[in-house]
């Protein structure tokens, strides 16, 4: 595939030279990649089909199916039967699967890196996080794996008698709905875990997000996945996502808060376990003593990655006073330089939104704001010029409670700031939300950082970085506290709950049972006695 598109300006007014480009070449896929990739949606022969749309155009780049109720009732059955020999075999074994994989999404990244980018309409740099992030999954899980899953013994009943493991057994078919704004992460890193702890997947990944997970699904195939064992189905949420969730043994699902309300009331109707990642509107809080030049390219990042399309992004600047004039000189300098467009290429600083709801969204917020006495420090203006639903990063201030954006996440460009007095007061205005995603928090004295990151209550909190920091932990827990979701993905605790837990007891002898010739009283007695010495010991 080849860069077809070299629109890009920055959020200045832009020029009359600007406004004579010619108009941008559209961008296309590769024309054997939709039938390829559609044979591995299951759909029947006479499916119908929807329209695969790149945002930077908001032309069409692709037909694929549309799975039926009846489609997600025979992926769950060829799952089920694939998943019984893929348990069998042993964890390393399955592990060198995904260390295969890790090699050909590196290999293939610039094949991705367009695919990821026509889809979600994100800028290059931010659709290789994906890539990384995909890649790290990989190593981590299929180095870690082993230890992970292993069986624990722990003392039994009757100490040396009785011998007890914890196993921990594969839940069967786990369910896994994603969001668009990561269409390769979102789509297969959730997936990924779930495999290797022993279960089959049934994938229905978005349907803005479906090109670039089939791809991924293809690649994961020549890393010698056992055919059946993912299955992947495509069409709307309410019908064919829910199909998917209402037949797993284990629900993964990631979006909005809203969704996953129902999602979770449907989970718990069945007594299935469902792992939640949800909304947020997370803060970065630049302390009186932080590195501003740093904290500020940072902020940067935070607030404008996929053009805030990310749930861990930041939506909420919290300035020490003593420091909020330069640290927003900085800030805005920044801001008001980062180039827009669609190119393929590594040049530009921001890309598009995914669609018109999007776009809707974030121009209502800043109107809401403007409309109510925000004060518009950078940005605020659609750029139509450029594409469809291209906006212009932009930072309110003046923000209060009756805005809509004051409480509400925007998922996009834009980010408001506050001023407060100390750490107290930006502890409390950071937690002052029902969401608890990411924060972040900046202060050259990491004590002081550490102290205050404490006090957010954010599954996520990094201190002098703004998401990357723990997003690449991968052996840390990722998630949300509050209503940004239940559950965590990465390390123990995002491959443990595709399992069940057993506890297998071995009984030697019989000590239950009085032996022969010995009175009952006396028996009780060492039994007590027994008992009395392991507590001592803290034994159990
Ligand atoms: P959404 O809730 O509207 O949709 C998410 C997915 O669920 C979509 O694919 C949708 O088609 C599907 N869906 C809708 N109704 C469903 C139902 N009843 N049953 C099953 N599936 C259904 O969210 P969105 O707008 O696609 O994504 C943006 C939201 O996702 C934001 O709130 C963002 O913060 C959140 N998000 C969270 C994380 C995280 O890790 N916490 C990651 C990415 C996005």
């Amino acid at each position: 595939m080849t860069d077809q598109l070299q629109t890009t300006a920055t959020t200045e007014t832009p020029t009359p030279a600007d406004e004579q480009r010619p108009s941008p070449a559209p961008h296309t896929v590769d024309p054997t990649l939709p039938a390829r990739l559609a044979a591995r949606v299951r759909a029947g022969a006479d499916a119908q089909t929807f329209d695969c749309l790149t945002p930077f155009t908001g032309g069409v780049i692709a037909k694929l199916p549309v799975s039926t109720v009846t489609d997600v009732e025979q992926a769950y059955d060829a799952a089920r039967d694939a998943q019984t020999g893929w348990a069998a075999r042993s964890v390393r074994d399955r592990a060198r699967v995904l260390l295969r994989y890790h090699d050909l999404i590196l290999a293939n990244r610039d094949d991705l890196l367009d695919l990821i980018q026509l889809e979600s309409g994100k800028a290059r740099k931010h659709a290789f996080e994906e890539i990384l992030d995909v890649a790290g999954i990989c190593r981590h899980y299929a180095r870690k794996a082993d230890d992970y899953l292993k069986p624990r013994k722990h003392l039994g009943a009757i100490p040396v008698l009785t011998q007890s493991t914890e196993l921990h057994q594969p839940r069967g078919v786990i369910g896994v709905v994603g969001p668009w704004n990561y269409p390769l992460s979102m789509s297969i890193t959730d997936a990924l875990p779930a495999l290797i702890a022993g279960n089959a997947v049934v994938l229905r990944p978005d349907e803005k997000a479906s090109l670039t997970a089939l791809r991924a699904v293809e690649l994961l195939d020549r890393a010698g996945l056992p055919k059946g064992l993912l299955q992947v189905v495509l069409g709307p949420g309410q019908t064919i996502g829910e199909a998917v969730l209402d037949r797993a043994d284990y629900v993964m699902y990631t979006g909005s808060t809203a969704t996953g309300r129902k999602v979770a009331q449907r989970a718990a109707a069945r007594l299935v376990g469902a792992s939640l990642e949800l909304g947020g509107k997370n803060a970065l809080y630049v302390a009186d003593d932080a590195n501003l030049r740093n904290a500020a390219e940072s902020a940067v990042r935070s607030c404008f990655s996929s053009a805030g399309q990310l749930c861990i992004s930041i939506e909420r600047l919290i300035l020490h006073e003593r420091i909020a004039d330069d640290f927003l000189k900085h800030f805005l300098g920044r801001v008001r330089k980062l180039t827009l467009g669609g190119d393929l290429s590594w040049g530009v600083d921001m890309g598009s939104l995914i669609s018109q709801a999007q776009l809707d969204r974030v121009t209502q917020h800043v109107e809401d704001a403007r409309a109510k006495g925000a004060t518009v420090l950078a940005g605020g203006h659609a750029r139509p010029e450029l594409g469809p639903y291209f906006y212009e990063p932009t930072v309110l201030e003046g923000v209060t409670s009756g805005m809509d954006c004051r409480m509400g996440e925007t998922f996009g460009p834009v980010v408001a700031v506050y001023r407060v007095s100390g750490d107290e007061e930006a502890i409390a205005l950071a937690n002052d939300t029902n969401y608890g995603l990411n924060g972040s928090v900046w202060s050259k004295d990491t004590r002081r950082g550490r102290r205050v990151a404490e006090q957010i209550r954010c599954g996520t909190v990094n201190v002098n970085e703004g998401y990357i920091a723990a997003w690449g932990s991968n052996g840390s827990p990722m998630g949300g506290m509050g209503e940004s979701g239940l559950g965590r993905r990465h390390g123990a605790e995002g491959i443990l709950k595709y399992t069940e837990s057993q506890n297998i007891s071995v009984q030697h002898g019989t000590p239950f049972k009085i032996p022969p010739g010995v009175p009952e009283k006396v028996w009780a007695r060492s039994m007590a006695t027994g008992m009395r010495v392991m507590k001592g010991m803290r034994l159990s």
